[in-house]
């Protein structure tokens, strides 16, 4: 037997309680009981996206959001803006070329951040944009980009605001409404602690408005014809029934912990993660806006094939942690610190990982990192 532990920034682990609501017997959608889980669930969206728009529920995982987003806002031959500062930064691009629409990347190196001068800079260089399309949090390579500030540059060129904050909402403050977000977007197995399967897009009033004339072709992911039905607690097409009766219970445990204290919660593990692999003499990718839902970390030089560190992690000791993608495969592995996580996952990580680099020749003191995760803990509380 070999205990296992998921510290990945997506999935991220399922409570016990909502586990177990999965082998419930299945309810059917169309039905007064399932019409009043979904009107909680709709009212635990709007605190968590900190929005009075309607926060719709989308069965797909979160790319689909973000292909909702792109193909119910813009028409073929439309230019946007795009922020691609990793992975998920370069999908914006794949997603409008899909739909003939026109994208202008900013490039940002792995792991850096892009400031707002860089972004109002571009975009007097492309005025016929009608989008900044970016990551609040860039999963790749864990580095933020400044949101608020971007809204504003946005806000000011009459652009829309499109913000996938797939490991962002719930995870750090991103109040949509406060900040003037035209479109936020989110996925189920992050912040939410539910298996995969949802995505989560709200709108605001200039974005409603800018569906209304879009032409880019759109059948299933219909935002207009998803907010209809669920303001009337039902969606368009068969909803994840199972996934939205867990989702209900996760509401209520952010709801109960309050958004605030998650937040400062995630913020206190990714201190506590960053002192550890500090402590351990490794470096952190992204130094400039560290994102506190997933640390990115260099392989050291002693190293030779860093896609080890993940590999010996999971196959020899349980611990599931995400290593680097597409051009950072094998440069650094990712520790996720958000959602149902607390201390003693980032301790099981970290211990996990003195043992690995030990065992890959890396010089370790047992328990350097640890002890560093604690006493930072102890630190920030
Ligand atoms: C996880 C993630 C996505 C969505 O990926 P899916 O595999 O489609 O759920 C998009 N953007 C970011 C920043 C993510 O972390």
């Amino acid at each position: 037997m070999k205990k296992t532990y998921l510290l990945t920034p997506g999935p991220t682990p399922v409570p016990e309680t909502i586990s177990s609501i999965f082998a419930r017997p299945l309810i059917h959608h169309r039905t007064p009981g399932f019409q009043k889980l979904f009107e909680e669930v709709r009212a635990g969206l709007k605190y968590v996206f900190q929005t009075k728009q309607e926060v719709l529920t989308l069965l797909c995982s979160g790319t689909g959001g973000m292909d909702a987003a792109v193909s119910n806002l813009f028409s073929p031959g439309d230019e946007i803006i795009s922020i691609n500062g990793g992975k998920f930064g370069a999908r914006w691009a794949k997603i409008a070329s899909a739909y003939g629409i026109i994208c202008h990347e900013i490039k940002v190196a792995p792991g850096a951040s892009v400031e707002a001068s860089e972004v109002s800079d571009f975009v007097a260089k492309h005025p016929s944009a009608k989008a900044i399309c970016f990551q609040a949090s860039e999963t790749s390579t864990g580095s933020c980009m400044p949101t608020e500030e971007i809204v504003e540059v946005a806000r000011r060129a009459n652009l829309l605001s499109v913000c996938d904050a797939i490991t962002a909402c719930g995870v750090f403050d991103l109040p949509m409404d406060e900040w003037g977000i035209d479109v936020m977007i989110t996925g189920s197995q992050k912040a939410m602690m539910i298996p995969p399967g949802l995505a989560f897009i709200a709108l605001s009033d200039r974005a409603w408005k800018a569906n209304e004339t879009a032409k880019a072709p759109r059948f299933y992911f219909d935002l207009a014809r998803e907010k209809k039905s669920q303001l009337k607690n039902q969606t368009a097409w068969t909803p994840g029934t199972s996934l939205i009766q867990g989702l209900h219970e996760a509401l209520k445990m952010i709801q109960e912990e309050g958004l605030q204290n998650v937040f400062k919660r995630h913020e206190r593990l990714a201190q506590a993660t960053r002192a550890a692999v500090q402590a351990l003499g490794l470096e952190i990718l992204a130094t400039k806006r560290p994102s506190s839902a997933v640390t990115s970390v260099k392989v050291p030089s002693q190293i030779a094939d860093g896609k080890l560190i993940p590999r010996t992690m999971r196959d020899s000791y349980g611990v599931t942690i995400a290593g680097g993608q597409d051009e950072l495969e094998g440069k650094i592995f990712r520790l996720s610190h958000f959602g149902y996580c607390g201390i003693f996952d980032i301790t099981t990580g970290i211990s996990c990982l003195e043992m690995t680099l030990h065992d890959l020749g890396y010089p370790v003191q047992f328990g350097k990192g640890v002890g560093a995760a604690l006493a930072s803990y102890k630190k920030t509380s």
